[in-house]
């Protein structure tokens, strides 16, 4: 026997659809993007239905720092991932996200992914909440580096090594034997010696303050928020949905699946996103708002 619809369940995909038609062509849209807006670049959510999250807990900023085998775990599995990550390309959801922006419709885009897809399709200011695994930082000296000149390095130090095809996840790492981990060489910053981190937030660490108190402004100068692909299951980023909330703006979350701001969305919809954002594209390019 069916389920009856939950509370907070989609809209019809047409009604929600023409709603949040509405809500762009009013301009001053804030987007938030997650993982779900990735999927169709080929880089996998790990939160979501066949996400790794389910097999392993992501490494925390504690056990990082803490620890010199949970780093070699960490830049092993990272080295065999980052290619998949490099590799990716931006997909018809940031294409629209940027065209949507291009026409004044949105007014900043901040996303939790660290793949830097929205930077690639033109969106270069997008904020970057969780930072970005294209850059590399030194904990001693603080200095930022390319990762990829990171990855010439590593590939340098260990020459030998071979991943044979293992699962990839969204943090841009894959899933490793343990010989393999164990034989790996980690590189450390050439300025200073210091330890090397991803230029992303852990769990278990905070996003910098004046990055989180910039996406409270642009949510502040914001009309309303419209949330692309994320399940909202960190307060990094459920916090922006319960802010605008709050101020009484209209939340329009597009996602496949549950999320955690479902009870503050105005209007929800659980589309595929590449299809759902171009034909929002096409619809307010094709009658533009007076
Ligand atoms: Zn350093």
């Amino acid at each position: 026997m069916p389920e009856p619809p939950a509370a907070g369940a989609s809209e019809p995909p047409d009604a929600a659809l023409g709603e949040i038609g509405r809500l762009l062509a009013g301009r001053g849209v804030v987007v938030l993007t997650g993982a779900g807006l990735s999927t169709e670049s080929g880089i996998p959510d790990y939160r979501g239905p066949t996400g790794s999250l389910r097999r392993r807990t992501p490494m925390t900023y504690q056990e990082f720092v803490g620890s010199a085998q949970a780093r070699r775990r960490y830049w092993a599995r990272s080295h065999a991932g980052w290619q998949s990550i490099a590799r990716a390309r931006p997909n018809a959801g940031h294409r629209a996200v940027e065209e949507l922006r291009r026409g004044g419709l949105v007014s900043a885009v901040i996303t939790q992914n660290v793949d830097g897809l929205h930077r690639a399709a033109g969106t270069l200011d997008a904020v970057e909440l969780h930072g970005g695994l294209d850059r590399v930082l030194c904990l001693g000296c603080r200095r930022t580096s390319t990762r990829a000149d990171l990855d010439r390095r590593l590939h340098a130090l260990n020459d030998a090594f071979r991943d044979e095809g293992s699962p990839k996840n969204a943090d841009g790492d894959a899933e490793l034997p343990d010989a393999l981990v164990a034989a790996f060489r980690v590189a450390a910053c050439r300025a200073c010696g210091g330890i090397l981190k991803p230029d992303v937030v852990f769990f278990g660490e905070n996003v910098p303050k004046p990055r989180v108190r910039h996406c409270f402004d642009l949510v502040d100068e914001a009309r309303a928020l419209l949330v692309l692909g994320s399940s909202l299951a960190v307060m990094s980023g459920l916090r922006f949905v319960r802010h605008a909330a709050r101020a009484g703006k209209p939340v329009a979350i597009v996602n496949q699946g549950e999320t955690r701001g479902d009870a503050y969305a105005t209007v929800r919809v659980g589309l595929p996103l590449g299809r759902t954002l171009t034909a929002l594209a096409d619809r307010l390019a094709a009658a533009p708002p007076a």
